[in-house]
């Protein structure tokens, strides 16, 4: 058995299990104060620590990944009041000696997709979710990207769509894709949570997002060229959304990379998740089983 951690801005999510048909024990619990929060998770996995053979951690972010730094295993430059520079990996260590699998919620994600999900016939592929915030984890070649630090897709500079005349929330950037696209300002710009938008607005907004979340799309189409992107994320159930991101793709690509799998597969090329409801926890555990099998 694996224990996996969904370490979400909003909610902790934790599970035991292998994999997407045997996922229990789901736990979920508020993300409040880095102490209680932690003490939460490392309870849950105490309580299971018996039939572990790996933990993995899917986490929001920024994180320090690399294993030889200080600080592998934290929380650092979060804006998420009292969350910055926390040592997540640290409790959970004195808890069980297993190996345990660290990366973002997104990355966790996109390898839980690739393993058992959206994009399990394929060797490359994006996972983006629109949700609190916009992220982005890939998997290329069969394994998580990682670079100097790690995708921060959802910070992607986007130009403004001619109708929209919101500054954007990010505080770093205003305008970038997460401060124009996210939940939030969706709830910013049109006054009402993005679930309870409906007539005139809900058209208006799926237009605006779908063209923000194309602009992502071509870039990653140019970028990285994966097989398959996946969004996710509580904002992609706006109705109509899904199907105008493609259209607008399509539109912006405007006849460049004419490829059959894009343009004619277009469905199948942007896709939702298989596991909508527990992708980041199955990442998670997805991270797990990578850990668990690393040679040591
Ligand atoms: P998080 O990003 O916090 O992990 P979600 O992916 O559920 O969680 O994203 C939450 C955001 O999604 C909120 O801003 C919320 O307004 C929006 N959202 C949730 N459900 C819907 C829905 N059915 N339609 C449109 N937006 C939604
Ligand atoms: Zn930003």
């Amino acid at each position: 058995m694996y224990a996996g951690i969904e370490a979400g801005g909003t909610k902790f999510v934790c599970a035991v299990g292998t994999g997407p048909d045997d996922l229990t024990a789901v736990t979920t619990f508020p993300t409040t104060t880095p102490k209680e929060t932690l003490d939460l998770a490392c309870a849950f996995v105490a309580d299971h620590s018996a039939d572990l053979r790996g933990i993995g951690v899917a986490s929001f972010g920024p994180v320090d990944l690399h294993h030889s730094s200080e600080t592998y295993g934290f929380i650092t430059s979060t804006p998420k009041p009292g969350w910055t520079d926390t040592d997540v990996l640290g409790p959970l260590r004195k808890v069980a000696d297993v190996p345990i699998g660290f990366d973002t919620d997104v990355n966790g994600a996109a390898l839980g997709e690739a393993r058992w999900g959206a994009a399990a016939d394929l060797e490359s592929c994006v996972y983006v979710t629109v949700g609190t915030g916009v992220g982005g984890g890939a998997v290329v070649g069969g394994q998580l990207l990682h670079g100097l630090l790690h995708p921060e897709m959802g910070h992607l500079p986007v130009v403004r769509h001619q109708d929209d005349d919101f500054v954007g929330r990010c505080p770093f950037h205003g305008g970038c894709l997460e401060g124009m696209a996210s939940g939030p300002a969706i709830a910013d710009r049109w006054g009402t949570p993005a679930q309870s938008l409906k007539g005139e607005q809900l058209e208006q907004a799926v237009v605006i997002e779908a063209d923000y979340l194309a602009q992502m799309a071509a870039a990653l189409t140019y970028i990285l060229s994966p097989a398959r992107l996946i969004f996710g994320g509580g904002v992609m159930q706006l109705e109509g959304l899904l199907e105008a991101l493609r259209a607008r793709l399509v539109e912006g690509l405007n006849g460049y990379l004419d490829v059959r799998e894009i343009i004619e597969d277009i469905d199948r090329y942007i896709v939702a998740p298989a596991h909508a409801d527990n992708a980041g926890v199955l990442g998670a555990i997805a991270l797990a089983d990578n850990a668990a099998s690393e040679p040591t």
